[in-house]
């Protein structure tokens, strides 16, 4: 992880007067080894191979420490679960496109369409803060074969529901 990001965590444990434990610094390294997009859950699965004694709620609140601290944020990449995202430090107001079927992700950035953005929201008299926009579509697959690859596969990664 970036000396940053480090930086960033490490001022807001000060600020708040909490602690530097070894099982957070491992659950941050956990985080920030890939740029994918998680759930707590699959999280708590990566954390557990370093640590197996680590516990679940040890991995949840530390994801909520985490977002207040502006490391990471919280999206919605449908489905019923939360996802995080470690990237808007390197990307910020990236959006997503999401495939319907596979739950597939492409991140993007576009700056004319973030100018929109905020032109927007000047025009109701409010400053533009943060957005991230959620695209719903036909993956490529999807779109050329009607089937997306290993969609079983994907679904269940995912945990989304099969559908039949
Ligand atoms: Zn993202
Ligand atoms: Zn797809």
């Amino acid at each position: 992880m970036s000396e940053k990001r480090q930086q960033q965590l490490d001022e807001f444990i000060t600020r708040r007067g909490l602690r530097r434990t070894p099982q957070r610094q491992k659950i941050i390294d956990a985080i920030f080894v890939s740029d994918e997009h998680f759930t707590a859950e699959e999280l708590y699965e990566r954390v557990r191979k370093s640590d197996s004694k680590i516990s679940r709620a040890t991995v949840y609140r530390s994801l909520t420490l985490f977002v207040e601290a502006g490391l990471l944020r919280e999206i919605d990449l449908g489905g019923d679960r939360t996802h995080y995202d470690p990237n808007f430090d390197d990307k910020p107001g990236h959006g997503h496109i999401i495939c319907v079927d596979c739950g597939k992700v492409i991140e993007f950035s576009d700056e004319e369409l973030s100018q929109m953005e905020d032109g927007i929201v000047l025009k109701h008299g409010f400053k533009p803060l943060r957005s991230t926009l959620r695209i719903e579509a036909k993956c490529d697959a999807l779109r050329k074969s009607g089937m997306c690859p290993d969609l079983i596969k994907a679904r269940m990664a995912k945990k989304l529901p099969i559908r039949s």
